[in-house]
């Protein structure tokens, strides 16, 4: 079935889903935090509710067989905003490992500041090692800019890791700068500018500090992306038009936008700096969004930043990726990353 018919479907039977689904409430509500962004906190709804997902499911249009009879999918990804310290996160780590007595980790610290070979961010292989225990694969999306807003890589220190992510088979997608993510001759330039590294298409995108603007940025990504990951509320975890699965989007007056989006769900950063979370909590919050996409063979998509496997820093939160692998995998999901699932994705409904 083509997602065009099941729009139009939704779109005569179930106005009020479809209201959901468009994000209608992002079009009347104006009020938006610092980085011009709309959160839950704005939204009327129970955000961790698949609600529009449910009722095409329960209509017989989602019943899609996942690969290794899978109950649910998992899109594992990374935005790569550091991969390397900055210089007052190196001083502040190496003063945590001595206050630990942990002295030679903090000689490894102090070399990191030197070399990317001791830093804790230059964390690729030890990523993949740990996804690939699971079978598993991911999207690594990384800025570009030497300097961004919170964020920055020095691109040309990078090639050799780009080269050995993709050589094993995991995916390389754009993340856009702060500044970049709502001018496309800004996005272009650094699309431009990830390929001669990669040396082949980028396919996927996601915004830095999930900046959005409802439909515009799917606009623009349209002319350049296959598909965005960007989706989703930076201040809670959950669906952000009811929907957990790939879609198109599409505007209020039925315009579909040509970019299939493959909405976030979970990112680490909303349990850390919004929710207050510990990982015991947000580990509950997981198990509750599983029970709910399974019911529908959905999709999950994960986004831990590279830099929270430093364990010395973020502790229970680093540790927790691998534990939330092994639950994804005791469930039967299928790890994937977003590359692989929308390859999939759009044999069924394209
Ligand atoms: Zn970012």
């Amino acid at each position: 079935m083509k997602w065009e018919n099941i729009l139009i479907m939704l779109k005569e039977e179930a106005p009020e889903l479809f209201a959901t689904y468009v994000g209608q409430e992002e079009y009347s509500w104006h009020f938006r935090d610092k980085h011009g962004r709309f959160l839950a906190r704005h939204s009327r709804r129970r955000v961790y509710e698949c609600e529009v997902s449910e009722r095409l499911f329960d209509k017989g249009l989602l019943d899609i067989e996942w690969p290794r009879r899978a109950r649910l999918a998992v899109a594992l990804t990374h935005d790569v905003d550091y991969s390397r310290m900055e210089m007052p996160y190196a001083l502040r780590s190496v003063r945590k490992a001595l206050y630990q007595g942990r002295f030679s980790l903090a000689s490894r610290r102090t070399a990191g500041i030197f070399t990317k070979n001791h830093d804790p961010f230059t964390n690729f292989k030890q990523i993949i090692n740990i996804e690939a225990q699971y079978d598993a694969k991911s999207t690594f999306f990384f800025l570009v800019n030497r300097k961004d807003f919170a964020g920055g890589n020095n691109f040309e220190e990078l090639t050799d890791e780009i080269n050995f992510i993709m050589d094993k088979g995991w995916e390389i997608g754009l993340h856009t700068g702060y500044f970049s993510y709502d001018d496309p001759r800004k996005i272009a330039s650094e699309k431009k500018m990830l390929e001669k590294v990669t040396g082949c298409k980028v396919r996927g995108v996601r915004n830095h500090f999930l900046r959005f603007s409802i439909p515009r940025t799917w606009e623009n990504l349209s002319a350049f992306f296959d598909y965005d990951s960007t989706f989703g509320y930076a201040d809670h975890v959950g669906f952000r038009n009811g929907v957990c699965h790939p879609f198109k989007p599409c505007t209020p007056d039925g315009r579909i936008i040509d970019i299939w989006e493959i909405p976030l769900t979970v990112m680490d950063t909303t349990f850390i700096k919004y929710m207050d979370a510990d990982a015991r909590e947000a580990f509950e919050w997981v198990k509750l969004l599983v029970r709910k996409v399974e019911k529908v063979k959905g999709v999950i998509t994960l986004l831990w930043h590279n830099t929270t496997f430093d364990e010395l820093v973020y502790g229970e939160y680093a540790r927790m990726y691998r534990a939330l692998l092994r639950y994804f995998k005791a469930r039967g999901a299928w790890l994937s990353s977003c590359g692989e699932l929308y390859d999939y994705w759009v044999e069924i409904f394209e």
